[in-house]
């Protein structure tokens, strides 16, 4: 698409892909889409502010692409004397070889009679001075001093308009800058360039005297916008070498930042990162085709917006890629290791990326889409936090129990010390998780607050603890009440073996003795429980109370009928068959058979009544159950009345243990006259 008419020197170096022209305005007056693309190609996307921009503005065929190809080593076309052929109408861009600048060149037709090519010649001068640092004014010496024939109509043409569209000062308050820099060509030398200079300077304060400023604008010096600087080159074929000197003395203003003549001054700047020079140009090329009434201000905001948002965009969908592989294991409850670095590296890293590229832009617009680029990323990263939190709680709560229980597997163990030592461990390991998964440094930390979780996880592992004492006071109460069982076991067969008068105070006492070291046991064992008042007076009276159901037992084992009959049986035939030294008797016809019958008998029947109810001859052994409305270890046993259990044979029971024995004792009877008629009959 583009029409090369140089020579192969030139051909060859429009191949070289990095240093390529590209047609920023066509013929059309359409504005390039391949910009951006080719500053990426030339390789300075990425200078920020480290780059100029430079124009030319002249008549045609003054040698304007000439003196840019020396200067910058570009490759614009340059008119073909031989063939005098028009180049392609429009406005050229190259990179300057070896130098980070970009430089343009305007190519029009020497028909300057027609009015469409007016047109284009005023926008692209305007468009030129608008975008450019340094501004090429390129004449030859006969025309200085001649209006006309220097273009100087157009100049002030553009001038006003330029100041009508970009005069006002840029957002940091500074008037934009421009350098004019005069190339007198064909310099003969009979008049010194200082000559030149002083008419070129007063022609130009002229032009800005004459200019139709915008009201608020009136009282604005030439002086405000533009700097100017001079230099003259000798004719190029009649003084080819001197002209060659001179073209790469001017060069090095151009090179070397150094010198005081240096032109791409930071004031000419216009403050347009790189990467966002192809949307900026564009938009001043709108201006000057529309002559919207748009400043530059408000174009550097509408520039920064475009290109924050980008920026913003870009590093955004890095950011959401980074995140998303740990939303899935968050969601399914894991606690993600490092959560909070990765975060942490993520986040810094999409702002260390938007910092890099947006802080350049318009500061107010930079910091507002900063803002908004933190609330999409902090919104993003708040559901892994919270997440993580609240697996943290969950696996916090599991090691817990799981620690409590492996505290708990001995024998010897103190459960109030259990408790805290869990407790500190998993309250440690939360808090350091939570710490280690905040998504911001510093201050903004406290955004990221996980108390309230932790608070739950505190009240769980509370009453997780207080389940788990429930649990070992009831095992406890259960082991008293097994060891107790088996220590009454004895005494209460003992004493009821052997019926006497006081033989349920022997009973009572050993009840009260063995209840006693099984309460102190409890009490022993509660105190490492950390158990309150209440729960021990629960427990207790439970113990009691199973104690004296224990108790009652063991004495309804030992007066079950058969045993019981059999308790009786044995007292009888102790009286009955045989005598006071323990001796059998042996029944003679003249013994009072009768009697020693009926006084055994007798003896005998008082035992119902000792053993019908639990009565201590001393009334101070008298067992009573303190009421216990609840009993929360074993609610089941319900309906327990003490007094009750006081009677061991009712009423009806004892008449029938009685008639029961006396049918027994009348065999014993028998038996013994019996005996008496068959030794008479020996
Ligand atoms: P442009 O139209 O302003 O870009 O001019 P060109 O660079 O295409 O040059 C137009 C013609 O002027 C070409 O034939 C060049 O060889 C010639 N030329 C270039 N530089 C000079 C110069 O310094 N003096 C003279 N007399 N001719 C020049
Ligand atoms: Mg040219």
């Amino acid at each position: 698409h583009v029409a090369l008419n140089g020579d192969a020197a030139h051909s060859q170096q429009a191949s070289a892909e990095s240093f390529a022209r590209v047609q920023v305005i066509d013929d059309q007056k359409q504005f390039t889409p391949d910009l951006t693309h080719q500053i990426q190609r030339w390789g300075l996307q990425n200078s920020g502010f480290d780059y100029d921009m430079v124009a030319v503005f002249g008549s045609q065929s003054t040698g304007k692409s000439t003196l840019l190809n020396r200067l910058f080593g570009t490759d614009f076309d340059v008119m073909d004397e031989t063939r005098r052929q028009q180049t392609t109408k429009g406005i050229w861009m190259c990179r300057g070889k070896g130098m980070n600048v970009m430089v343009m060149d305007v190519e029009g037709t020497d028909g300057r009679e027609r009015g469409e090519d007016q047109d284009f010649e005023r926008k692209s001068a305007l468009f030129s001075l608008a975008s450019s640092e340094v501004l090429i004014v390129n004449l030859w010496e006969h025309q200085v001093g001649l209006y006309q024939g220097a273009n100087m109509g157009l100049l002030k043409t553009v001038f006003e308009v330029n100041l009508g569209l970009f005069g006002k000062k840029t957002p940091d308050g500074r008037n934009p800058r421009t350098l004019l820099l005069f190339v007198i060509r064909d310099h003969i030398g009979t008049t010194p360039l200082a000559n030149l200079q002083a008419t070129l300077t007063a022609d130009m304060q002229k032009i800005w005297e004459s200019l139709s400023k915008p009201p608020e604008l009136q009282d604005r010096q030439l002086s405000d916008y533009f700097d100017l600087s001079f230099a003259a080159l000798p004719h190029k074929v009649l003084a080819a070498d001197k002209f060659e000197f001179e073209v790469q003395e001017l060069r090095k203003r151009f090179m070397e930042k150094t010198r005081d003549d240096y032109v791409f001054k930071p004031a000419y700047h216009k403050r347009i990162p790189a990467d966002g020079v192809a949307f900026y140009m564009e938009g001043i090329w709108e201006q000057v085709q529309t002559n919207k009434d748009l400043d530059l201000p408000t174009q550097q905001e509408l520039l920064a917006q475009f290109r924050c948002d980008e920026i913003s965009a870009v590093a955004l969908s890095e950011f959401i890629e980074q995140a998303k592989p740990q939303r899935r294991p968050i969601e399914s409850g894991k606690v993600v290791e490092g959560l909070g670095s990765m975060m942490r590296s993520w986040r810094t890293g999409a702002l260390v990326r938007y910092d890099r590229d947006a802080s350049r832009y318009h500061p107010g617009v930079y910091k507002r889409k900063r803002a908004d680029l933190i609330g999409v990323l902090d919104s993003t990263l708040s559901p892994l936090f919270f997440g993580q939190l609240k697996n943290l709680h969950k696996s916090s709560l599991v090691h817990f129990k799981q620690e409590m229980h492996e505290g708990m597997r001995g024998e010897n163990y103190n459960f109030a010390e259990i408790v805290q030592q869990a407790k500190e461990r998993c309250e440690t390991a939360f808090e350091d998780g939570a710490k280690e998964a905040i998504p911001v440094e510093g201050e903004e930390a406290i955004h990221w607050g996980s108390d309230e979780e932790f608070n739950l996880l505190r009240e769980e592992m509370g009453s997780v603890a207080d389940q788990c004492r429930k649990d070992e006071t009831k095992k406890m109460v259960n082991i008293i009440e097994r060891n107790f069982k088996r220590q009454i076991s004895e005494p209460v067969d003992l004493h009821l073996s052997k019926p006497t008068p006081d033989m349920w105070d022997k009973v009572l006492v050993a009840f009260r003795d063995t209840l006693g070291k099984a309460e102190s046991a409890y009490l022993a064992k509660a105190k490492s429980f950390n158990c309150t008042e209440t729960e021990n007076a629960t427990a207790l009276a439970t113990l009691r109370k199973r104690a004296w159901i224990a108790l009652r037992a063991k004495v309804d084992e030992q007066t079950a009928d058969q045993s019981f009959l059999a308790k009786l049986r044995t007292y009888f035939e102790e009286r009955f068959r045989y005598d006071e030294k323990g001796v059998p008797r042996v029944w003679t016809p003249s013994d009072d058979i009768d009697g020693a019958f009926s006084k055994a008998k007798d003896e005998t029947l008082e035992l119902v009544p000792l053993y019908s109810k639990i009565s201590p001859v001393d009334d101070s052994l008298s067992y009573t159950l303190p009421s216990e409305p609840s009993d929360s270890l074993a609610s089941t046993e319900d309906d327990f009345d003490f007094p009750s259990t006081l009677t061991i044979f009712s009423e009806t029971k004892a008449l029938d243990l009685n008639s029961r024995f006396r049918k027994d004792a009348d065999a014993f009877y028998v038996e013994a006259k019996r005996s008496t008629v068959s030794s008479v009959a020996q």
